[in-house]
């Protein structure tokens, strides 16, 4: 992997010599420095660099350090007076300095997490129009079929190992946002390099924008995307398929694809349809199924008992319910219970109520985990005649854990499972408060978004467990990407929860903890990326050679840092600036 300082030597190489390696490489030089977040380090940069690259009184005189730099961010960060001006301040900042912007998010992973990732984003995604300064990745539109390689070709690096795609339908639990998802994109790749140090200039953000059914957004006259109603049906999959093999073409069969918020008619069928052909996976399906199978397994560390002896009720029986089900079903598997029996520990219910066997429609992701039983209308009910251990929120219905359900759960069970994954904190089954509070600090809780520690009326502080599934996609990512992995398989997602579940320690379970805190984030994502790297490697599915002994340290390696590059050109390149550099020095 070339450097920034690198890049930047063979670029001005390529200018003086008169050729460029390929159209897409600017000139940088001057002013145009400056105004590349890759390489712009603003005040920061040294006086020999400011006379070698032609910005010597294009800046004014002083010379700062990079931690200065930082507390100059965070005095302006403080003076927002919102979380939306926040995210606003941190884009702007990604924008215009991009080295600057993640050491400032790497500083305090926990504190800026919740801004440009869940739940700000939903609300940025929300306001889009509004937030809007600069684009950031690629838009495709449905009109630019049979142009993709085109519009691939116009991205200005050659280098690009890692893309998150959506097409805006499902974004979080706000629906259909169009072109406004595109935040979502943003965001998941800014947490790539934060928590586990992916190369940026590596990763590509991808709208494709068929149209949006939102009429609200339809008639916003700040909406950025097509105004037009979804497109569905052939020509929507015609424009996928063309996508998937023009990205091949471009950055190769290894290039790792996340799918993030489809709607889940598509998600399921695109995931088929992709897995065994490119290098991808859902995130909504499989990294959930991830990080809910961790919170459970930090669960049974505290109920002292298996997966298989617990009964699951699902609220919600979409992307996330069906992934997370599927990954326990494969969990209990090495339990060594038989798939039928696993299988029959698993309910859900969906908008028309609890899923059995015999009721019209179901699709056959939900099928399998229909089981004879009469039908039950409301999850209300359905708790009370089920009487799981552990119920999963997945519906974006806010609120849908009542205070009955609650009490109920913990009226049958001593140590009730309760997560409400949904997010963002809006949509979220009940808060942590109430769950901690109605079951007198009985419950293991996990929630999607953020909440704040709660404590009981006896003192003790419970921190809940946010399933974040940023525990898992980056180290995935990572680990995926520096081996060459092809193609992704779901035991990937078991070994990422495993990995997470082996860095939560007993004094995080004494707290009510079920995930490794916030910020140790990094740590968490290079064990996973560690991890995945020896599977692949043990399973054939590597295609790096040779095999790395130390995979730790060869991760390690690959990992993006926040200090800045020194550029220092060498003096055959700029004959002239460097005899004036000599000057200076004497
Ligand atoms: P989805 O659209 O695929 O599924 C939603 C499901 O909820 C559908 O099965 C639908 O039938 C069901 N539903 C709707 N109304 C209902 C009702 N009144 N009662 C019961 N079920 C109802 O969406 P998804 O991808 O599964 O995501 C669902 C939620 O989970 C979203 O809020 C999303 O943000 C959240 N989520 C959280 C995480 C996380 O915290 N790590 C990860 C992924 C998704």
């Amino acid at each position: 992997m070339a450097s920034a300082k690198q890049q930047l030597a063979d670029w001005q190489l390529q200018d003086i010599e008169g050729s460029s390696k390929t159209s897409a490489c600017p000139r940088r030089r001057g002013a145009d420095i400056l105004r590349d977040p890759h390489f712009n380090k603003g005040l920061a940069f040294t006086l020999e660099e400011r006379l070698q690259l032609g910005i010597h009184g294009l800046l004014p005189p002083c010379i700062l350090d990079q931690n200065v730099q930082v507390l100059q961010v965070l005095k302006n960060y403080e003076m927002k007076k919102d979380d939306l001006d926040r995210y606003i301040f941190l884009a702007a900042l990604q924008d215009r300095n991009e080295k600057l912007f993640y050491r400032v998010l790497t500083s305090d992973i926990e504190r800026f997490m919740p801004i440009v990732y869940t739940p700000t984003v939903g609300l940025a995604c929300q306001q889009y129009g509004l937030a809007f300064r600069r684009p950031r990745g690629l838009f495709i539109t449905i009109h630019d079929r049979g142009h993709i390689a085109t519009l691939l070709k116009s991205w200005p690096e050659d280098d690009i190992r890692a893309i998150v795609i959506t097409d805006g339908e499902r974004i979080l639990g706000l629906g259909d946002l169009g072109s406004y998802g595109m935040g979502i994109p943003v965001g998941k790749l800014a947490l790539y390099t934060a928590c586990v140090g992916m190369n940026p200039q590596q990763c590509l953000p991808v709208m494709l924008d068929v149209g949006t059914d939102n009429k609200e957004l339809l008639k916003d006259p700040l909406y950025i995307g097509l105004r037009q109603k979804r497109v569905r049906g052939q020509a929507y999959d015609d424009l996928l398929d063309e996508f998937m093999e023009a990205v091949i073409e471009r950055y190769g069969q290894n290039c790792l694809i996340q799918f993030e918020d489809f709607a889940n008619i598509n998600a399921f069928r695109l995931l088929n349809k992709y897995r065994n052909k490119y290098c991808t996976f859902n995130d909504d399906i499989q990294g959930t199924a991830a990080v809910a199978v961790a919170g459970l397994l930090a669960a049974l560390r505290i109920t002292g008992n298996k997966l298989s002896d617990h009964k699951f009720l699902f609220q919600g029986a979409g992307a996330a319910a069906v992934g997370i089900a599927n990954l326990i079903v494969m969990a209990m598997k090495k339990e060594e219970v038989p798939q039928q029996q696993a299988l029959s520990k698993i309910w859900m219910v969906d908008s028309k109520g609890l899923i059995v066997q015999g009721r019209a429609n179901l699709t056959d992701e939900k099928l399998q985990f229909a089981h004879p039983h009469p039908e039950v209308r409301n999850l209300d009910d359905a708790v009370r005649c089920l009487k799981p251990t552990a119920i999963i929120g997945v519906s974006a219905i806010g609120g849908a854990f009542t205070e009955q359900i609650i009490k109920d759960m913990a009226s049958f069970n001593k140590q009730p499972i309760i997560f409400a994954l949904s997010n963002p904190t809006s949509k979220a089954e009940c808060t942590a408060e109430q769950c901690y509070q109605l079951t007198k600090g009985q419950a293991i809780f996990a929630s999607g978004s953020p909440f704040d520690p709660v404590t009981m009326e006896d003192g003790r502080v419970l921190y809940p467990g946010q399933g974040n599934n940023a525990y898992v996609f980056p180290g995935v990512a990572l680990g995926v990407v520096a081996c060459g992995v092809r193609h992704i398989h779901d035991e990937v997602f078991l070994i990422a929860a495993e990995a997470i579940v082996e860095k939560l320690f007993e004094e995080h379970l004494a707290e009510g903890r079920l995930y490794p805190p916030l910020n140790t984030i990094r740590t968490v994502s290079l064990a996973v990326a560690v991890k995945i790297a020896e599977y692949a490697f043990r399973n054939g599915l590597a295609s790096l050679y040779p095999e790395p002994e130390d995979k730790e340290s060869f991760i390690s390696s690959l990992i993006y840092n926040t200090d800045y590059d020194e550029f220092l050109i060498d003096s055959y390149a700029w004959p002239e600036e460097a005899s004036k550099i000599q000057t200076v020095k004497k």
